[in-house]
């Protein structure tokens, strides 16, 4: 395992991460969520990714009893929540960035997850609704209770983090240090593009997520959807819409040749490319089996197969690299 500086932060994450979204607590038994974080952990992951809605606090409760079961040390390991869309209740007080909620949600994550304090805090979404004074205060207030030790921010723009930097500045506050975005090589403005800049100057972490987009670049939709998947499931009707259309099936398709020619499979390939920008501090894997995680874990050792040659043919089969700002 390869383990990467969470931005300008002195914390060290595992190049490859594991999350616990739609699988823990959902589409998974809770002995294979176990399994999972167990063969993550003995290949070298350190960091396991929650939230306080995924399957509504569920996923939470099934990672804190694994984490108890297990014993592992608390000091191998990083673990995270984040808040935002409340864990099921939708009252005005169960969502948001506001202190109440932040603060309760906080408490709640650590109870479902058992354990004293998170390491990684998220607000999950910018709030519209909250002054971004209120939250870096909620934020650094728990930092300094002990209840959290780093904070950052998931699907923020460029302009919201800044804003929270500025606010963290004038008040002296603990300043976010990672985003979590969604980077795969179907989708790449935020973090080739919108987030260059704030690269250099406050040099921001990023735990990425949906590097597989939510399993299409396995290639296993090239010939349509043939097994029982996430895509499948009840409800998730809306994911697949937005994950599955022709002209990113017939991608995948080529993108799986190049795979095959340079002998790794579609979701190594897919996996590497994400390790290969400097940018990325961690890829959060996810899996609802343990022979996808034991195949996407193999990427840390396959970086070099896509050397400059491969990364151009990949380049001009998806043909959608972010055009770079002249700064
Ligand atoms: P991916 O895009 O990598 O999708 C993972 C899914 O792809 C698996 O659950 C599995 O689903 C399928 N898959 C994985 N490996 C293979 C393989 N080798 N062969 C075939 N199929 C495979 O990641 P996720 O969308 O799960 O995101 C990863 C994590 O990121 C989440 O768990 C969560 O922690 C975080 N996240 C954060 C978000 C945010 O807003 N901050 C949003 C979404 C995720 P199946 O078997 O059902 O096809």
């Amino acid at each position: 395992m390869e383990y990467r500086r969470l931005g300008k932060s002195g914390l060290k994450v595992s190049a490859l991460s594991l999350g616990s979204w739609l699988t823990f607590g959902k589409q998974i038994e809770n002995s294979i969520a176990s399994e999972l974080m167990t063969t993550a952990y003995e290949n070298g992951v350190n960091f396991f990714d929650n939230a306080e809605i995924y399957s509504r606090g569920e996923s939470e409760i099934v990672m804190g009893e694994i984490l108890k079961k297990k014993a592992w040390s608390r000091d191998t390991y990083i673990v995270s929540s984040k808040a935002y869309f409340g864990a099921g209740g939708k009252l005005p007080t169960q969502t948001g960035l506001n202190r109440k909620h932040l603060f309760e949600a906080c408490h709640g994550a650590l109870k479902r997850l058992q354990v004293d304090y998170l390491d990684l805090y998220f607000c999950h979404r910018p709030d519209k609704e909250t002054p971004i004074e209120e939250t870096a205060w909620t934020m650094h207030n728990l930092i300094q209770q002990g209840k959290i030790l780093y904070w950052g921010t998931s699907e923020w723009s460029a302009q919201e983090i800044m804003e929270a930097h500025m606010v963290c500045k004038q008040y002296n506050l603990i300043a976010p240090v990672m985003e979590q975005p969604q980077y795969n090589i179907l989708h790449r403005e935020k973090m080739e593009k919108e987030f260059l800049q704030i690269f250099k100057t406050v040099g921001m972490g990023t735990t990425i997520w949906s590097p597989l987009a939510s399993g299409l670049l396995s290639g296993k939709y090239n010939s349509g959807i043939n097994e029982s998947t996430r895509l499948t499931m009840d409800g998730l009707e809306w994911l697949k819409d937005s994950t599955i259309n022709e002209a990113r099936v017939n991608s995948v398709i080529k993108l799986s040749e190049l795979a095959n020619e340079i002998g790794i499979s579609m979701p190594q390939m897919a996996i590497c490319w994400c390790l290969k920008n400097k940018n990325v501090s961690t890829v959060i894997l996810g899996a609802s089996k343990v022979s996808q995680l034991e195949e996407t874990l193999k990427s840390i050792d396959l970086m070099e197969k896509l050397d400059a040659e491969i990364m151009e043919k990949i380049e001009l089969i998806v043909n959608n690299k972010p055009v770079q700002p002249a700064f």
